[in-house]
């Protein structure tokens, strides 16, 4: 992050901006809408900034900038259109202590203007660093479109009330006060009967939310899909967005956790096939503790909850302590490689089954119908299949599965560093020892990626 985004204080400030057409008046558009004291510098002034100095928005100094017309400037704005005088002003200004923008000229500004979605007192402020300013012009749009007109009077009006909701605990009671009246009856009371509306809006939401008497706490376990945060259900998003605690496995992506709300305590429960863990039973006392104290705990697993995700052991916790729970699905890990790939999980003709297996289990490499798989045309996804690859090879061969029979490998599926390795169940060891796998893998036996120029070209690269 090259720019670290701020809200300045700016009410009753020196603004100072040396320019007087189109660029100037974009910028002026902009911080009229502050309570800074702007002052424009320039020989020529459009007739519009004229208008708005007789409206009292703003002070004219009608000739060229010299020193000294930016002292006490807490920002200043170079918008002349110019290259030599802009850099003629910002030098200036620059000298006398402000905090310098030129209009159009990233490299020499010491600060940008973001695009600012305006529900004052709620701003919101997107920037690119310059990188995509028709990003940020869409990302604008598509605020502008999701956020109420009324968003602005409902949080003027909440300000005024806020003390009034001390009555209320700190944490879940408040935050539900809080999200009824921003995102349900406060934009419908607007919406109905104007401003005048909001204040009884508000009494009403705070007397139901006395009232109630509901304080414990519950479990959301949900699937956070195999990586990108793209392929989160709403439920698991809003789950998130709600989450007390986040109780979150090792594969579980920055990307996702990032979605939690921020004052979430996030604890990373990870668990390392073969390697170092926290006990399974010390999650299940976790999650419980933490429910138990009245939050709402989001048990947030790679992929679905219900795949090799030890669900049931967790479900019997909760239900031995009384605890609510609910489970929310999510993409897992085999229904996001195919997709990648090309393929069909299931296919006429081909094969009428699937099968979902993992490489190891609690007790070593796990065994299989190994002559059900052998027969032509099965496919199989195997999980946690890094380590037991020479295992599963050699039983399906040792039951006659044809040697050529397809075996796709996808590292780090849906994530930037994704990897499709195409080989055959003759091949696919050494191949899998060959690839230097980091990530998460899952192995289709009996798929290859439809696209065959992939295939040949991974073929080579790790034959
Ligand atoms: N509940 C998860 C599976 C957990 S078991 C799910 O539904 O996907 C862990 C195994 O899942 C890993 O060893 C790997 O085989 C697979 N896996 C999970 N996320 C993956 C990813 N992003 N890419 C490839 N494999 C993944």
């Amino acid at each position: 992050m090259q720019h670290f985004p701020i809200f300045l204080a700016v009410a009753g400030r020196r603004i100072v901006l040396s320019g007087g057409a189109d660029a100037a008046m974009a910028k002026l558009r902009l911080l009229m809408k502050t309570e800074a004291k702007l002052t424009v510098i320039a020989a020529d002034v459009a007739p519009e900034i004229q208008r708005w100095a007789t409206q009292d928005k703003l002070t004219i100094i009608n000739r060229a900038m010299q020193p000294g017309d930016a002292l006490c400037a807490a920002l200043f704005y170079a918008a002349n259109e110019d290259d030599a005088e802009d850099a003629r002003v910002a030098a200036i200004a620059n000298a006398e202590g402000a905090l310098i923008n030129i209009v159009d000229n990233l490299a020499d500004s010491q600060f940008i203007t973001p695009a600012i979605v305006d529900r004052d007192p709620v701003t919101v402020a997107i920037g690119t660093e310059g990188a995509a300013p028709v990003l940020a012009r869409a990302i604008k749009a598509d605020l502008e479109a999701r956020l109420p007109q009324s968003l602005g009077a409902l949080a003027r009006i909440g300000k005024t009330f806020r003390h009034a909701v001390d009555v209320l605990p700190m944490g879940r009671k408040r935050r539900n006060f809080w999200s009824s009246f921003y995102f349900g009856a406060g934009p419908k009371a607007f919406e109905e009967k104007g401003a005048a509306a909001i204040v009884p809006t508000l009494e009403t939401l705070l007397d139901q939310q006395i009232m109630a008497t509901d304080t414990a706490g519950h479990v959301d376990l949900v699937g956070a899909g195999p990586g990108d945060p793209e392929l989160l259900t709403l439920k698991a998003r809003n789950a998130l967005d709600k989450a007390d605690v986040v109780i979150h496995d090792r594969l579980v992506t920055p990307g996702i956790l990032e979605l939690a709300r921020r004052e979430a305590i996030i604890i990373d429960a990870g668990k390392e096939g073969f390697g170092p863990s926290m006990a399974q039973s010390d999650i299940d006392a976790l999650i419980v503790e933490h429910a138990q104290n009245g939050h709402h705990v989001v048990r947030l697993k790679a992929g679905d909850p219900t795949v090799f995700g030890r669900l049931d052991e967790e479900i019997e916790a909760l239900e031995a302590a009384d605890v609510r729970y609910r489970i929310i699905p999510g993409i897992t890990a085999a229904s996001a490689a195919v997709a990648n790939i090309g393929q069909s999980l299931t296919k006429r003709n081909r094969n009428s089954s699937v099968r979902l297996i993992t490489g190891h289990d609690t007790k070593g490499y796990a065994d299989h119908d190994w002559k059900a798989l052998a027969a032509p045309g099965e496919v199989a996804a195997i999980y946690m299949g890094k380590k037991s690859a020479r295992f599963i090879q050699g039983r399906l061969l040792m039951h006659g599965a044809n040697p050529a029979t397809p075996v796709t490998i996808i590292e780090n599926v849906s994530r930037a560093d994704q990897r499709i390795i195409a080989t055959t169940l003759v091949e696919l060891e050494p191949t899998m020892s060959n690839a230097g796998l980091t990530g998460p893998a899952i192995t289709f036996y009996g798929l290859a990626p439809r696209d065959a120029a992939a295939q040949s070209l991974t073929l080579k690269e790790f034959a």
